[in-house]
């Protein structure tokens, strides 16, 4: 085994704390795994108003609260609590900064001073292991939210006897949201350093700095990381990134099989795993059902499960969907569950009142119904624009529901066509509607070769186990460069 490491973990959400997409859980779910090879892995997030909530209410198995961390920002140390707690079924320690002004509020992001909410939250996390006297080997930062950390060990750290020769890996999980800010925000934090060309005159871009001040650089697959590196993908700072090619490494993430598991999943009408596939039928019926669709066991019910975003595809969505449903590949029905952008909701609620008898929408998030869609459809849409890795076609996949998905980032690493799914190459209508053809033919008339797709999607092994040994190898990598290696 590896020697163990202290990893100081930084991300803006950890499931079950905090989650929005999927930062939330690798947040949850790395840590974890982490933990199982051996490290000494502490989280920090942000004391979110749901967080201080449960903590005053007796919920959430909170530990501790303390106050009298100061953390050094526009020259005085401006206080913060910090509130204690483990993640659910570990011995992973969970730190929140509590600062009622800047995190009291009802959502996680969305207000004019994020960039300042998430510099207090990086520099506040580096405070606590100063007050903590736990000194990492290092620090693995998510986004831009924990950037500003990255950014302060490269700069005022080195010259700390503290935090002199801690290494960091920052890791990207969306470069569509890089955290832009003005010049000041470097005098909130007390630093002094030059600027980016990717900046612009007076102005800080973190998901930038990160990328630019960390020992190593990772993303969420090994496509995606391919992809930021070239004009059409690197929102802008795919410069930047060619310039650290040699230091960027795509893992994968992982799904939690603890948690993702359609043999013993409660949510499930009927339990089922590789072996007794004839079982699904009862999730098909008990789908088609809360849909009001027909109960028909042999047409395809074809599904999404999605924010409604731009990133998502959803303008080839309603053509390919209006094609389908008119009986463009025989007969079919669809179940989408999503929500988001009003345009896109009044889309899918047009096309579900026009093909009423074929489709249904549920325009609502809805974890359980998530579950039953997944266990009870026989197709998964996903026909990204983008996608940085994907869950929904890894759960698609383990549930027996055969993805047909664009060929973008992680998409391309874990779907493979005609083996374990479907997909396509260019963002057309065209494309898409070929390859959903392609995947209704094998159901209707293949039988053995569509179980067969089913099957190796259900065994394919996407495990956090995995993806844990991958980081390993990456902090080691990271250690040995600070080393001087
Ligand atoms: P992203 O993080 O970009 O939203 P992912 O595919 O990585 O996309 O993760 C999406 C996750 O959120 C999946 O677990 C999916 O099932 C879930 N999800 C998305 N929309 C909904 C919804 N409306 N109701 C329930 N779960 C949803």
């Amino acid at each position: 085994m590896a020697a163990p490491l202290k990893i100081l973990f930084l991300s803006a959400e950890v499931v079950p704390f905090a989650k929005s997409g999927g930062l939330g859980d690798v947040g949850g779910a790395l840590p974890k795994f982490l933990r199982a090879l051996g490290h000494d892995v502490r989280v920090v997030l942000p004391a979110y108003r749901a967080i201080e909530t449960d903590f005053y209410a007796g919920r959430g198995g909170y530990t501790a609260r303390t106050e009298g961390l100061l953390v050094p920002v526009r020259g005085q140390g401006r206080p913060a609590g910090v509130l204690e707690g483990r993640l659910p079924g570990t011995d992973v320690p969970v730190y929140f900064i509590a600062e009622r002004n800047l995190f009291d509020r009802p959502e996680l992001y969305g207000y004019d001073d994020d960039v300042y909410r998430f510099a207090f939250y990086s520099r506040a996390a580096l405070v606590l292991a100063e007050a903590l006297d736990w000194r990492p080997d290092l620090i693995h930062a998510h986004d831009w939210h924990s950037a500003p950390a990255i950014t302060w060990l490269a700069t005022a750290g080195q010259a700390s006897g503290f935090w002199r020769g801690v290494a960091s890996l920052f890791t990207i999980h969306n470069l569509a949201h890089q955290g832009r800010a003005g010049w000041d925000l470097f005098s909130y934090l007390g630093l002094t350093t030059h600027g980016l060309a990717e900046e612009g005159y007076g102005a800080v871009n973190l998901m930038a700095r990160g990328i630019y001040h960390a020992t190593l650089v990772s993303t969420v697959s090994p496509t995606y990381a391919r992809e930021i590196m070239t004009p059409a993908g690197g929102a802008g700072l795919d410069g930047l990134l060619r310039h650290r090619a040699y230091d960027v490494h795509g893992i994968l993430n992982g799904l939690d099989y603890g948690v993702w598991n359609p043999a013993t999943d409660r949510r499930l009408a009927a339990r089922f795993d590789a072996a007794r596939l004839e079982e699904r039928a009862g999730n098909k019926r008990a789908l088609q059902e809360r849909a009001g669709l027909p109960a028909r066991p042999s047409v395809p019910l074809v599904a999404m499960v999605s924010r409604l975003d731009w990133q998502k595809g959803l303008d080839l969505l309603g053509h390919v969907v209006h094609l389908l449903l008119n009986g463009g590949a025989g007969e079919a029905q669809f179940v989408v569950l999503g929500s988001g952008a009003a345009e896109y909701e009044g889309m899918l609620a047009q096309l579900a009142g026009y093909h009423r008898d074929r489709m249904a929408a549920f325009l609502t998030y809805d974890a359980d119904l998530a579950q039953l869609i997944y266990g009870g459809s026989d197709l998964f849409l996903m026909p990204s624009r983008f996608e940085p890795c994907g869950l929904g076609q890894l759960i698609a996949m383990r549930y027996g529901s055969a993805p047909v998905v664009r060929a973008t980032g992680g998409l391309v690493d874990t779907v493979q066509d005609g083996v374990s799914g479907f997909s396509f190459a260019d963002y057309t209508t065209g494309a898409f509607w070929d390859a959903l053809q392609r995947a209704i033919y094998v159901y209707n008339v293949d039988r053995p070769r569509w179980q067969g797709i089913q099957r190796t999607g259900m065994t394919a092994d996407y495990s956090w186990g995995r993806a844990a040994q991958s980081y390993q190898q990456v902090y080691a990598w990271a250690l040995a460069r600070m080393r001087g290696g």
